[in-house]
Formats: structure tokens, C-alpha cells, sequence
């Protein structure tokens, strides 16, 4: 699979413990859907289920690197991310500088909670969400 960016082949890479196709190049991220419900223990936590998913949906300017289809972007709730995700659910994929800006937000959030457990640690969390079944069940809204 090549990189929707700049063709270069995306390298799988563990992200705090998710596995992710990774660009070596510019570093942007492909998330796949879960062939079954296999992540399906990873739910939304209380905070993450009240409100909308996806904001500001709009056409994306990529196109999937698993079919070449047609992709759309949208902003993922409070995160204020945009991610890109392909109409026909293959997955998403997330630009390098939304990855720095994200985990940001949630260092942020993460002293104003006084929590313990670093943003890294969330950001795995929230990859490990955007993996999961219920999470795509969430969005398919945004194609009807
Ligand atoms: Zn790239
Ligand atoms: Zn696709």
C-alpha cells in the first residue's frame, strides 16, 4: 500500500501497541478497519459518547491507498482532528502534523482532568478507538 500523500510504500510500525501503516516520508498514518469486532472491547469511554463524531464534513483532497477511492474529511469531535476516511470504509488516514497537534490536545486535557498516564498513552487509546467497529458504525452516517 502506498502512502495517498506522496506514493512512497507505507511500513507497518506499532504505535503504542496498535499496529499502524506508517509513511516513512511524511510520517502520516493508515488506519484500517477491523476485519471483525475484534477490538471490540476497546469502547468509548462515557466522556467519548456523548455528542457528535464527526464535524465539517467535507471532500477530501486523497484519495483511499487501498482502493482509490473517493475519500471525505471530517473533524473528530472536541479533538478539533481532521481525518480522512475512505466512503467505502477501508479506513482513515491521519496527516503527521494532526497526529503532533492531537496528542497536544490531549496532554491539555489530560492535566485539566489531573489524570494520571501521559498523552502518548491516550493518543494509543484513541487510535485503538478509531479502530474498532463501534467507531465506523459511528461515521457511516456521514455517507447516507
Ligand atoms: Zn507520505
Ligand atoms: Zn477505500
Amino acid at each position: 500500500m502506498d502512502c495517498p500523500r506522496d506514493g512512497v510504500t507505507l511500513e507497518i510500525k506499532d504505535h503504542e501497541g496498535i499496529e499502524v501503516d506508517s509513511c516513512p516520508q511524511c510520517e502520516g498514518m493508515w488506519l484500517d478497519h477491523p476485519e471483525l469486532d475484534q477490538l471490540e472491547d476497546t469502547r468509548f469511554d462515557e466522556d467519548d459518547s456523548k455528542g457528535t463524531v464527526a464535524y465539517a464534513v467535507r471532500p477530501s483532497d486523497i484519495a483511499c491507498p487501498q482502493c482509490s477511492g473517493p475519500m471525505k474529511t471530517f473533524n473528530y469531535r472536541a479533538y478539533d482532528l481532521p481525518l480522512d476516511v475512505c466512503e467505502a470504509e477501508h479506513g482513515f488516514w491521519l496527516d503527521k502534523g494532526e497526529e503532533t497537534r492531537v496528542l497536544e490536545l490531549m496532554d491539555k486535557r489530560i492535566k485539566d482532568l489531573k489524570r494520571s498516564g501521559s498523552a502518548e498513552a491516550e493518543w494509543g487509546k484513541m487510535l485503538g478507538r478509531l479502530k474498532t467497529k463501534s467507531f465506523s458504525d459511528k461515521i457511516k452516517g456521514l455517507f447516507r
